[in-house]
């Protein structure tokens, strides 16, 4: 299970200052495991907005946002309303935040910090796209992750040795900052490149005993439900 928790509401507030309204995608997966999302959050978030002076066009819940095809196929009967939103809230890990922003033109807005990922990449395994670094940049970076596309993860920006779009330390590799900067100028958040992001608060990436479940947890899970014994004697009967 990749493992997350919700962002601060205050953090939220700040990510999605300058816009008045937003579309919530929420996971119908892990989060649901680790009580970080699913229908259950997206109610709160929605009561939440409208009370700080921001309109929800709508929400949907998909079942693992970490397929890519499937947020794809769900989202076409949502365009109506994610055309009128200025913004995509996105309450799952890292990684469905990465794929819901590759559907769609507009920003996204990662709800939760992913604190741990055991090395899985969900249903889009071809490479690592979050590497559960417990505070998310997503909002910042157009939807795509500082970590694990820039080869020395920096956070506030290109180092200044990409040279025609590809990285100096792996030249084969496309500059992550490059990509960010393209992706910016593409959903008009160039802005974004002047603030600066939120030092990592590497206490949250302690996660607890009861999180750090294997994607076998539910092989090992003790029963949670004993059906009341039948007496001998009503059996015989
Ligand atoms: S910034 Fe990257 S590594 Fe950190 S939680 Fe977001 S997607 Fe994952
Ligand atoms: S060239 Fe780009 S991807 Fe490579 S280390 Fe510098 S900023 Fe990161």
């Amino acid at each position: 299970m990749v493992v997350s928790v919700p962002k601060p509401a205050e953090e939220l507030l700040e990510m999605l200052d300058g816009y008045k309204n937003m579309f919530i995608v929420a996971c119908g997966g892990c989060p649901v495991g680790c009580d970080s999302g699913g229908m259950k959050r997206v109610d709160e978030l929605t009561e939440f907005f409208p009370q700080n002076g921001k309109e929800v066009t709508g929400n949907v819940l998909i079942d693992f946002l970490c397929n890519k095809a499937l947020v794809g196929s769900k989202l076409i009967y949502h365009l109506k309303k994610l055309k009128k939103s200025q913004a995509v809230l996105v309450v799952s890990c890292g990684i469905g935040v990465q794929a819901t922003g590759k559907m769609v033109d507009i920003p996204v807005v990662p709800a939760n910090d992913t604190l741990s990922s055991q090395g899985m990449q969900g249903l889009w395994p071809s490479s690592e796209r979050c590497a559960g670094c417990g505070t998310c940049y997503l909002a910042f970076t157009g939807g795509i992750c500082p970590i694990t596309s820039c080869s020395k993860s920096l956070i506030n920006g290109m180092c200044g040795g990409q040279h025609d779009g590809k990285c100096e330390v792996e030249t084969e590799r496309d500059c992550g900052w490059n990509l960010i900067y393209l992706r910016l100028k593409e959903v008009g958040k160039l802005d974004n490149l002047k603030k600066i992001p939120h030092l990592r608060d590497f206490r949250k990436m302690d996660v607890s005993d009861k999180e750090r479940h294997t994607t076998r947890w539910a092989l090992e899970k003790e029963v949670i439900y004993e059906a009341p014994k039948q007496s001998s004697e009503k059996e015989e009967a």
